[in-house]
């Protein structure tokens, strides 16, 4: 079906090249306008007016309006809640319909819902396409037609569904003659939207498609090596590119493409984690129960604990564990936590502090750059071996253990607990396992210049199997 005027709404698709939503407008209608909207409905509950996230969003926006109009069209950005700016919009442009690209947030998508239904009443179309995500929805079904809750047994429909077809770029240049330029508002600056400039600058992110770009231009000459280096938090071995994905400043075709056709064993390790960002969204998108409850009803009969004490310890990183409290730090300063640290911070919350997870969940989505609330919940269940393709529940991840293993000579500590810098490798993943004497030597005493271990790893281990054990069997 062709259309008249048309209009494009981005919302977590922040590019102006490989768009489906921009490449459907613009393959069927001869005029296409833009539109970006600060959603007034998700910034205003935000708890902090200087959000890494609003600011990266913001000079993404930015890029973006600059790249549409050298491209010969423009963006108009708004600041109210799109359920009512977008309806009014399309009537104001006399747009017959409005394109945007699927989102699977139970909240997005009662806010499609509405927009779609006002432009409906107006007899204006709401087109939706996939384009963040490589598969989708029911796009991967078991043989009987389910949806998969087994990682394992999904990456292998996924690799075997996979052909060039789905990983082809839309080619949205081509039609660039026929995007619309609007006199609008000028965009709104991060003052008028009600926020401040953050440390984004000095932790080096570049938000936008010409970050994104360049990030992964560097990761593709270390991704052949991402296999035998992504576990180790003081060493460079991820992509970093969880931001632009989650804001779509690079498009998943491109990336899951490179990964593909390198063909080695670095390239298909990454291909993996960008299939368990598939998996993730179809659990969500098929299960959004998952938002507040365990994917496995019955843990959600789990008595936790919950002692505000030692989960304000956890957030403030003074848990006394080296490894959780440099992670912590890393998250409370950058909004970054290194993935290996993310899988052993949130299960010391859960199962040393038998805090519930809905908690941490809630904690990791106000401060990650990252948040994204598929992978975020997927990741809290995995740990706290409550969800699908949940780590069993006796499998409890040891904090000194992994310390010793995975920042063996303490780098990544010693440069988020600087109090511990001078302890020497053997005491750092368990500074409390020093005698007096070598405490003053290191320069640290355990209780009043770094925390004693708020909990016995050992002791809570017990406690927390009896708890799951009693949830399980009802
Ligand atoms: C408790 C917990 C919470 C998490 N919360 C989030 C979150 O809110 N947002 C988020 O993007 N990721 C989340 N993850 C997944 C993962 O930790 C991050 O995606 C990763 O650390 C980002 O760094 P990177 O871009 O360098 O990743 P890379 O290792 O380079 O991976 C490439 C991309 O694959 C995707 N990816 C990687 N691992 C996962 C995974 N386990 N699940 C889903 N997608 C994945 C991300 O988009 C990532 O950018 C969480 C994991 C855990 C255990």
């Amino acid at each position: 079906m062709t259309h008249d005027d048309t209009l494009v709404w981005f919302r977590r698709d922040l590019r102006a090249y490989d768009h489906a939503a921009l490449y459907a407008a613009l393959s069927k209608s001869p005029r296409v306008h833009c539109v970006f909207v600060f959603d007034r409905e998700i910034l205003d509950p935000l708890p902090s007016r200087a959000d890494r996230r609003v600011e990266f969003i913001w000079h993404s926006v930015r890029e973006l309006q600059q790249a549409l109009v050298t491209g010969g069209g423009g963006l108009v950005v708004l600041h109210g809640r799109a359920r009512e700016e977008i309806p009014a919009l399309a009537a104001r442009l006399k747009v017959d319909a409005v394109f945007a690209n699927h989102d699977y947030e139970p909240a997005a998508l009662e806010r499609d819902d509405a927009v779609s239904q006002a432009l409906a009443a107006a007899g204006t179309a709401f087109i939706t396409c996939k384009d963040q995500v490589i598969f989708e929805k029911s796009e991967i079904l078991t043989l009987d037609g389910r949806p998969f809750s087994i990682f394992t047994a999904y990456k292998n429909a996924w690799l075997k569904r996979l052909d060039g077809f789905f990983l082809k770029a839309y080619p949205v240049e081509k039609y660039f003659d026929r995007l619309a330029v609007d006199a609008g508002p000028s965009m709104p600056t991060l003052a008028d939207i009600g926020f401040e400039p953050t440390n984004l600058r000095e932790l080096k992110i570049t938000p936008g498609m010409a970050g994104a770009s360049r990030l992964f231009a560097e990761f593709k000459k270390r991704m052949a090596d991402y296999h035998e280096r992504r576990d180790f938090p003081a060493v460079r071995g991820s992509s970093y590119l969880s931001v632009h994905l989650r804001f779509g400043t690079i498009s998943i075709r491109a990336l899951a493409a490179e990964a593909w056709h390198a063909a080695n064993r670095g390239a298909a390790v990454w291909l993996s984690e960008l299939i368990w960002r598939d998996f993730y969204f179809m659990i969500l998108y098929h299960h959004p129960r998952v938002v507040s409850h365990a994917f496995r009803p019955e843990y959600d009969a789990i008595r936790f604990a919950n002692n505000p004490d030692l989960f304000r310890a956890w957030c403030e990183a003074r848990t006394g564990y080296p490894l959780i409290d440099a992670a912590m730090r890393q998250l409370n300063t950058s909004g970054y936590m290194h993935n290996r640290l993310r899988m052993v911070t949130a299960s010391f919350l859960v199962k040393d502090l038998q805090v519930d997870w809905r908690k941490g969940e809630r904690y990791f989505a106000e401060k990650l750059n990252d948040y994204d609330l598929a992978a975020n919940n997927g990741g809290w269940q995995w740990a706290a071996s409550t969800g699908c393709d949940a780590q069993p529940y006796f499998r409890i991840f040891n904090p000194v253990t992994q310390s010793e293993k995975f920042d063996a000579a303490g780098k990544f500590i010693r440069h988020y607990v600087p109090e511990l810098a001078n302890c020497d490798d053997k005491f750092i993943h368990a500074p409390w396992r020093m005698d007096t004497a070598q405490q003053a030597k290191a320069g640290v005493i355990i209780g009043r210049d770094y925390p004693a271990p708020a909990v016995d790893h050992a002791v809570a281990r017990q406690v927390m199997l009896d708890l799951y054990a009693r949830a399980r069997d009802g």
